[in-house]
């Protein structure tokens, strides 16, 4: 079977067929209760004779609205994530994206209401015990309530917004998708767009990787007047909003809406930065893999080795399936599962969407995993990320209902990360030929250290970005300094980077839109690694644990239900665990490469 033909999902256990009337039937229904659950408990919620029994009704009401529009929600995705050609399908999306605002609407009080509630009256709410598990989520919305301003005045900041920092926002991405380069490519002038820019550098030929990275920087520092006033100005408007709103730090919101307190990611960042050397380490021994004295800045993403090894979809599924039995038998069922009752859509056809995902509905339901199958190395740690995602959903839907089964966003790359651990491990034991043994280690180990090593390094350049720039204007000059002064830090004399790389601040579009958001990347991927750091000294007495950490969903804060299964976000040496296992696979990369 090539490329994974005939592999399919079966949307039936959702609705009966693409055109069921119950989908619209369902969807007419959700927005009615929308609008029952407003007549009902507008008002009523941050009121003082608001009663732990109206709490739990409304909650309960609330989820169940949830229920309703996330049934029809799925089935339209995912019906036109399988075929976007389809003007049928088109619609139907679009008609339940509709049902959805216009739900959002009704129930919008109910979140604002709940943080309104006064605190005595809230700790009697709490003390009743009657919120169960609905406990966590009310906490978690209650976490922004000292720093939300009055109605009004957050109802200008929304509004001035519009023309004030999303403006900048939108200038940064409509500038930027009309970047064009011309290279020349086999002799032949070719006129390309950033990815595919971009993609030459993990082209064979250094000549053009080095063209392609100079002419890519460059273009953003001939453009640095527009990047400095965008930076510059969501900075100044981030600083402002922080003293109104009264945080103590620029980087405060995101520990709040991670859920992830201040000493934990700072513990977790000052041992990155101490292993930074691994990283130089890896990319020294990179360059004589390679056969060259010292690696380029255009270099980092180069291919080590030329041939690759072609694994079908059985083969694909047999070892993905034997990676997660080899950890748990019980896991290996639910996996089996997944391939047996077609929740995965694999095959390559005109039409479906690029790349892949997992989509979880509601507790009530089995996940969906669609990904774009051909027959690679590549395609199959794919295939293991997206099914570790499905377990993770399984799981919670045991005891968990639609508003806490989705992990929180700390621990949502959890599940898949560890897949990926466990089809190495699994692909370890096999007697490889050395080729295809050195380009699973280091394509692994390049992994670790660009969402571990670089994103740390990319966090602490913006946060010196926002101290100083909440104190004077920053000039593109200081940009540029402050960038490769942190660069420097984590690269050191290993790699020979180009003056226009300088440049690169302006490049990463996290900075722009999701502010401070990279140090998630690290923290997803080193608790992963800490957590197998764990699994490798404990064998058998770990799985029980990681799976009572995946089975809780989002159900109380990340640090508690770490704690609960042994293990301590506070500690360094928790987090030191993460990079003993990268260490482990380093030196077995060197032992290679002789
Ligand atoms: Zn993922």
């Amino acid at each position: 079977m090539e490329k994974a033909k005939g592999i399919v999902w079966k949307l039936n256990d959702l609705y009966a067929k693409d055109d069921d009337p119950k989908i619209h039937q369902d969807i007419d229904e959700a927005i009615e209760a929308g609008k029952e659950f407003k007549k009902r408990f507008h008002g009523k919620i941050a009121s003082e004779d608001c009663t732990e029994d109206r709490l739990v009704q409304a909650l309960q009401s609330f989820e169940s609205i949830i229920e309703g529009i996330y049934r029809p929600y799925a089935m339209a995705n995912l019906l036109f994530a399988a075929d976007g050609r389809s003007d049928k399908y088109k619609a139907l999306v679009a008609k339940v994206q509709d049902a959805h605002t216009r739900i959002e609407n009704s129930v919008l009080f109910f979140a604002l209401e709940i943080q309104k509630i006064p605190d005595d009256k809230m700790s009697e709410i709490y003390a009743s015990g009657k919120l169960g598990h609905y406990r966590h989520y009310v906490e978690s919305l209650r976490l922004f309530t000292p720093y939300t301003l009055d109605e009004k005045s957050e109802q200008i900041i929304n509004n001035k917004n519009l023309s004030g920092k999303t403006a900048f926002v939108n200038l940064f991405d409509e500038f930027t998708a009309e970047f064009e380069w011309e290279l020349e490519i086999d002799g032949e002038k070719k006129k390309l767009t950033a990815s595919e820019v971009r993609q030459l550098l993990w082209n064979q030929d250094a000549d053009l990787r080095k063209r392609a990275k100079i002419a890519h920087d460059a273009k953003f520092g001939e453009n640095g007047l527009i990047f400095t006033n965008v930076f510059g100005n969501l900075i100044k408007d981030h600083s402002i909003e922080m003293e109104m709103r009264g945080y103590e730090s620029p980087i405060q919101p995101s520990y709040l809406s991670n859920k992830v307190s201040k000493d934990v990611v700072e513990t977790m960042m000052d041992v990155t930065t101490q292993n930074y050397h691994l990283a130089r380490q890896y990319y020294r021994l990179k360059a004589k893999l390679l056969g060259m004295p010292k690696l380029k800045g255009s270099d980092l993403y180069a291919p080590i080795t030329k041939s690759e090894r072609v694994i079908p979809f059985e083969e694909g599924e047999a070892l993905v399936l034997d990676s997660f039995r080899g950890f748990s038998p019980e896991f290996g069922d639910i996996i089996e599962k997944a391939f047996s009752d077609d929740w995965i859509d694999a095959e390559i056809r005109p039409g479906k969407r690029g790349g892949a995902f997992c989509m979880s509905v509601t507790p009530e339901f089995h996940p969906y995993v669609l990904m774009n199958y051909v027959d690679n190395l590549n395609s199959v740690y794919t295939m293991a990320h997206e099914l570790g995602h499905a377990l993770h959903t399984v799981l919670s839907s045991e005891k968990q209902t639609a508003l806490t089964f989705h992990p929180p966003l700390v621990l949502a790359e959890t599940a898949s990360v560890f897949a990926e651990m466990l089809l190495t491990r699994r692909l370890r034991s096999e007697d490889l030929d050395r080729e295809t043994h050195i380009q699973i280690l280091a394509s692994k180990l390049e992994d670790f250290f660009a969402t571990i090593s670089r994103q740390t390094m990319y966090i602490q350049f913006e946060l010196a970005a926002h101290q100083e720039g909440a104190k004077r204007r920053l000039s593109a000059d200081d940009f540029c300094t402050l960038w490769t002064k942190h660069r420097d830090e984590m690269y050191s004399d290993v790699i020979d980077f180009f003056p226009e790389e300088k440049w690169y601040w302006a490049v990463i579009p996290h900075f722009i839109h999701t502010r401070f958001y990279c140090y998630a990347y690290t923290f997803g991927a080193l608790f992963v690694l800490a957590l197998y750091n764990r699994y490798e000294q404990e064998g058998e007495a770990f799985v029980p644990k990681y799976r009572e950490l995946l089975a809780a969903g989002d159900s109380t804060w990340p640090q508690t239900l770490v704690e609960s299964v042994g293990m301590d976000f506070l500690e360094a040496r928790f987090w030191q665990g993460g990079f003993t296992v990268i260490e482990n696979m380093l030196d077995e990369l060197q032992e290679l490469a002789g």
